[in-house]
Formats: structure tokens, sequence, C-alpha cells
């Protein structure tokens, strides 16, 4: 894959897929911006990324709140002159059957999930544009492609980031700045360490290769879309799920 010293933003980086994506983007030579809700878990990933030779900083933003993901995607272009690659990662689980959701949990997942997208998207996409060359490749999830019962705040965001994706894509193809998306299936990370042993039981019964996957084999897919090569590759979801929802 072929990187020429891009500059990437990766939210939701302190952890899990997010740190994956952050570590192969770093070793394929971008500049990571490593954003996180806690400047502890970003700033832990920059510094383990500078140690091993890399370049990469860290910044704590809330990417729910719109005008505080303004602010620092404008200090953030300032600084570094361009962001080419977007990845739309962080995200919340709030799970429970609709009949006990509460207006609050679908809120934050709506906010945190899908409205993330749209302020990072806004602030960074349009620079993209005006350089003539961008990636953006936001973290769906198989939940959004095929539904899951006790996750109806999650899917729908996650179905939301889909439709779009799709039409930035539409949006911004011109100006040869790509989206796409990435639905990863069960993953190994702190939010699947929550379920209970039934819970990943069951689920592992679900996926053909009778597995949950590594962060890395989502950040590997993430950094092809990336990639130079993937110049011609827009709006598309890539399930990265062993199967799952084929
Ligand atoms: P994770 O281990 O729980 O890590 C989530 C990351 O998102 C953390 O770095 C966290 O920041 C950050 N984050 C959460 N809320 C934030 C906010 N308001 N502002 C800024 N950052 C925030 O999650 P993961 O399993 O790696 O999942 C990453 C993405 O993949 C999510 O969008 C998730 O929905 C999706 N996904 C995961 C799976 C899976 O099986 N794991 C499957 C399908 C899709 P802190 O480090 O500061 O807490």
């Amino acid at each position: 894959m072929t990187f020429t010293n891009r500059t990437a933003l990766v939210t939701g980086a302190g952890r899990g897929i997010g740190k994956a994506i952050a570590e192969t983007l770093a070793a394929q030579g971008c500049t990571v911006i490593c954003v996180s809700k806690s400047a502890e878990s970003c700033g832990a990933v920059a510094a383990a990324i500078t140690a091993a030779g890399g370049k990469a900083v860290a910044r704590a933003v809330d990417v729910s709140d719109g005008p505080a993901v303004a602010a620092a995607a404008e200090a953030l272009l300032k600084e570094f002159g361009k962001i080419e690659i977007l990845v739309n990662n962080a995200g919340i689980t709030r799970d429970g059957l609709l009949a006990r959701m509460s207006e609050a949990d679908w809120d934050a997942v709506i906010q945190t999930n899908l409205s993330s997208c749209f302020h990072w998207t806004k602030a960074i996409g349009w620079p993209m544009c005006r350089g003539r060359w961008g990636r953006i490749i936001n973290i769906s999830s198989v939940s959004g492609v095929i539904g899951n019962a006790g996750q109806a705040n999650y899917a729908a965001a996650k179905a939301g980031m889909i439709g779009f994706t799709k039409s930035i894509a539409k949006e911004f193809a011109r100006r040869n700045v790509t989206a796409n998306v990435v639905a990863p299936g069960f993953i190994k990370t702190d939010m699947t360490a929550e379920l209970s042993a039934e819970v990943q039981a069951g689920a592992t019964a679900l996926i053909p290769m009778q597995r949950f996957g590594e962060a890395a084999e989502i950040a590997h897919a993430v950094a092809f879309l990336a990639s130079e090569e993937a110049a011609y590759i827009t709006g598309q979801v890539f399930s990265v799920d062993g199967g799952m929802a084929m």
C-alpha cells in the first residue's frame, strides 16, 4: 500500500479498533492525530507510536460535542496545514430492549456514533475537497447492516453512518475525496469484553469463521481504503466480520 506522508485523524484512537488503526496508519508513514474522550488514553497511544519511531499527536475531544469538534478541527488544520485521512471510529453502546431503552440512551448513542461523523466530516471534509485528495472511512457495524435485538439505538446510528457515507461520497467524488464504510462484526475489544460469556458464545455461533476478529484485522481494511491504491473505490460498505452478514 502506498502512502505519501499523509496526515490522518482517527477518533476513538485510545483503545481497541481505533488504536489498531492509528498504529497501522503510523506504521505506513502517516502522521496520526489520535483523538479520544480522555487525554490519558489517546496520549498513551500517541506516545507509544512516537516511541516506536512514528509520528503522532493526541487530542482529547468529545466527538459528540459539535462546537468542540469544530474548534479542535480548526486548530488542527492550522497546525498541520491539511488532514487528508479521516477515520470516524469513536463509538459507544447503551444496549437494551426498546421497551426499556431511555431517551438518554438513544440520544447518547446517536450523538456519539452518528452526529460525530457529521461534525468531523463537515469540519475536515471541505478542506480535503479543496486539496483535491482525501479519504474518509467510517466505522459502522454488522448491527447497522442486519440489525440486532437490544441495539435499536446503536443499529440506527450505524445504519445512519452508511446513508451518510454514501451521500458524502456522491458530494465529494468530483474532488478526488472518497468515503467508505467498514462494518466490523464482533471484534475482541473492551466493548465486547463487557458482554456475558453466554452472549459471546451465542454470537460466536452466528459467525461462519467461529471466532471474534482482532482489531488489527479491521485496521488492515481501513489502511487499504486510506491508501493510494483505493483511489477508485467510494460509497462502499466493507463487512469485516468473519462472514456474519453475508
Ligand atoms: P472501545 O474499545 O470501547 O473504544 C472506544 C473508543 O472510542 C475509546 O478510545 C473512547 O475514548 C472513544 N470514545 C467513546 N466515546 C467518545 C466520545 N464521546 N468522544 C471521543 N471519543 C470517544 O470500542 P471498539 O470496540 O474499539 O469500537 C470502535 C468502533 O468500532 C466503535 O464505533 C464501535 O461501535 C465499532 N464496532 C466495534 C465492534 C466490536 O466488536 N468491538 C463491532 C462493530 C463495530 P476513551 O479511550 O477516552 O474512553
